[in-house]
């Protein structure tokens, strides 16, 4: 990587954690671009003399990550073969001072929030009339897009708020302007993302509006599937799912977190519900979009979790028969909450109850998978892979969910179109067909 004393520079940004993060990194290479600085993301060519590392600090795994990563670039600045190394994100938000003593070569750590102060190291200026145009790094024919930052609730074992702030959403104006954008440079898929996507409206407009924000971009031409991510349970807008029901290119799809299965723990987490609310939630969430896919990330070994409140997770687990889940086990994070309880859950046992609950979990996606074989679906096609196209559903997002896997030898089909693909196999995560030509 021999990229120092460039004349101009070149810059490469380095992502890191969720989605969130990567729509921030999406911004700052729109800005970036649009003031004449020579920008990629993760590029692989190792020939840029700035990087920008926009860090996660979630939970440890993804702190250790972030330390990891600036530190091999620190390695580099010392070797000579960059010149300048800039830190942002969730880490720089939440340690930033720790961090500035601890790795001096770090040139600049910047907070969430502190692009403009960013964009100053390169002489450039923040250009409000870029806001709504976004050059995306996923395929080009989906996007994420945030329609909000930060969040107001208590949950006691989360960082976020810490990092990201209050709940502020964005104007239903400017996100329509950015999915029109986005769809005439070819996006069909539109996830909506946020730390809390139910809350949207209540600091703008004093009220829910995630229904009428659902239905204006609905209404964009091009936009043939909108997903919801990150609801919550609490409060959560009814109507919403009215318009998931009416409108066609709204997939029946939704991710919505829900920590435990016990009431109890519901309670140490503070939560704000219990098992008897989220139960009766997820029963009217599915009448009213009947064939909704429902995706639910719990915790494992949360403080005060005890072998009995486990069971009745698993059990919980058992009844609901989600069709996506994903497990984290706890992390002691400091300055939140449950960090002022004690971490009594040991950690070979937060990863055996995690282990426990995919275990069960498998065997119910297994299940609900050989319910589709036989039926035909539409998919839209995300990449080539070895000797296959790879694909997913509408009950499925990128990276997370199931994929659809059809014998590219045997089959033509191309990136970001969809088909129609009859199944004819299926396995606990993935489902294998062919195209069904009309
Ligand atoms: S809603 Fe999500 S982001 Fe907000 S505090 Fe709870 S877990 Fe954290």
């Amino acid at each position: 990587m021999k990229a120092r004393g460039l004349k101009k520079d070149k810059v490469n940004i380095v992502t890191l954690g969720c989605s969130k993060n990567l729509v921030d990194s999406e911004v700052m290479l729109t800005q970036l671009k649009g003031n004449d600085i020579d920008t990629t993301h993760e590029s692989k060519k190792d020939d840029a003399n700035v990087i920008i590392v926009n860090t996660c600090g979630f939970i440890d795994n993804a702190k250790q990550e972030s330390v990891e990563t600036i530190l091999r670039y620190a390695d580099a600045k010392e070797d000579g073969v960059i010149d300048k190394l800039y830190v942002t994100g969730c880490l720089s938000q939440r340690y930033k001072d720790d961090l500035e003593e601890e790795i001096p070569q770090v040139d600049a750590f910047f907070g969430t929030m502190e692009l403009p102060a960013l964009l100053k190291k390169f002489k450039a200026d923040y250009k409000q009339e870029l806001v709504g145009e976004r050059i995306t790094t996923t395929s080009n024919h989906y996007a994420y897009m945030k329609i909000s930052e930060g969040c107001d609730r208590p949950c006691s074992f989360c960082a976020i708020p810490l990092m990201r702030g209050k709940h502020v959403s964005r104007p239903i104006e400017e996100l329509v302007t950015e999915a029109k954008n986005l769809a005439r440079n070819g996006t069909k898929e539109l996830l909506l993302i946020a730390q809390d996507s139910t809350y949207y409206g209540l600091d703008l407009y004093k009220e829910r509006k995630l229904a009428d924000l659902l239905r204006s971009l609905s209404d964009v031409d091009g936009i043939e599937w909108i997903r919801l991510h990150y609801a919550f349970p609490t409060g959560f807008p009814m109507d919403a799912l009215q318009v998931m029901a009416e409108r066609d290119n709204i997939c029946s799809y939704l991710d919505i977190p829900l920590q435990h299965g016990s009431s109890k723990v519901l309670k140490l987490m503070r939560r704000g519900t219990t098992r008897e609310k989220t139960e009766a939630l997820i029963k009217q969430i599915r009448e009213q979009v009947p064939g909704i896919a429902i995706r639910t990330t719990l915790i494992a070994g949360h403080p005060g979790e005890t072998e009995e409140d486990f069971q009745e997770m698993l059990q919980f687990v058992e009844d609901m028969r989600f069709d996506r889940l994903g497990v984290f086990t706890y992390s002691h994070e400091e300055n939140t909450h449950a960090h002022s309880m004690e971490d009594d859950v040991p950690e070979e046992v937060k990863q055996e109850r995690a282990n426990h609950v995919m275990e069960v979990q498998e065997q119910i996606s297994y299940e609900i998978n050989q319910g589709k074989v036989g039926q035909t679906l539409k998919v839209l096609i995300d990449r080539k892979e070895g000797g296959n196209f790879i694909g997913r559903t509408e009950f499925d997002s990128p990276e997370v969910d199931n994929e659809v896997i059809i014998d590219a030898t045997k089959h033509y089909l191309r990136i970001g179109d969809f088909a129609h693909i009859k199944i004819d196999d299926a396995t606990e995560f993935d489902l294998y067909g062919s195209p069904v030509h009309n």
